[in-house]
């Protein structure tokens, strides 16, 4: 059976005069459900500086017939706060993310390691590619943070969909990272030696 996405939309910010979305995916698999990415939290400043509007990600679940209970396992693409700030609604799941993240996050982020390095986290460190499950895949991505990851979703054959994350804002950026010029936000990517 082949796995399933579905896009979960869970917030907005602002970034210049343009509104961004933030997404979640859920995978479902013969076992259950894996959710990348849990979308917005962190602190009153954080939320105000990029003008969240934010959805609750028990919310958005909820419109697939679900519950956070559902999801068995976590997989953070990085720890930017629209990526993993509502972890704590999943205490229950392991937290898949490269170990090289956890520690860039824990450096740099201090003020949000409440919202995702929280008492009894139950991390599952990665170096690199890892098999997560049968079909899904992690792959080290750094650049937009040292510790990026993609998921890989395969389907039959040779087919894959591929979740990246911040890597790229755009199809249009992912083809051609060039074409940003100077209109991308710190940390977007960047070919080495552009930053
Ligand atoms: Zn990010």
């Amino acid at each position: 059976m082949p796995l399933e996405i579905t896009r979960l939309h869970l917030a907005s910010l602002q970034v210049g005069d343009r509104r961004w979305p933030v997404h979640g995916f859920v995978v479902t698999h013969p076992g259950g459900a894996v959710l990348v990415d849990t979308g917005v939290g962190g602190p009153q400043e954080a939320l105000d500086d990029w003008r969240v509007v934010n959805r609750s990600v028990a919310d958005a679940l909820a419109e697939l017939d679900m519950t956070p209970a559902d999801i068995g396992l976590v997989i953070n693409t990085h720890l930017h706060f629209d990526h993993c700030g509502q972890n704590s609604v999943f205490r229950h799941a392991p937290h898949y993310v490269q170990r090289a993240e956890l520690s860039r996050a824990q450096r740099e982020d201090p003020e949000l390691c409440g919202w995702f390095d929280f008492m009894n986290a139950r991390w599952e460190l990665l170096d690199g590619v890892a098999e997560v499950l049968p079909g899904l895949e992690v792959v080290a991505t750094p650049g937009h943070t040292e510790g990026h990851q993609c998921v890989v979703v395969r389907g039959d054959g040779a087919e894959f969909d591929l979740l990246i994350g911040d890597a790229a804002y755009t199809p249009r950026l992912y083809a051609d990272p060039d074409l940003a010029g100077d209109q991308l936000p710190p940390g977007q990517a960047r070919r080495p030696g552009l930053a």
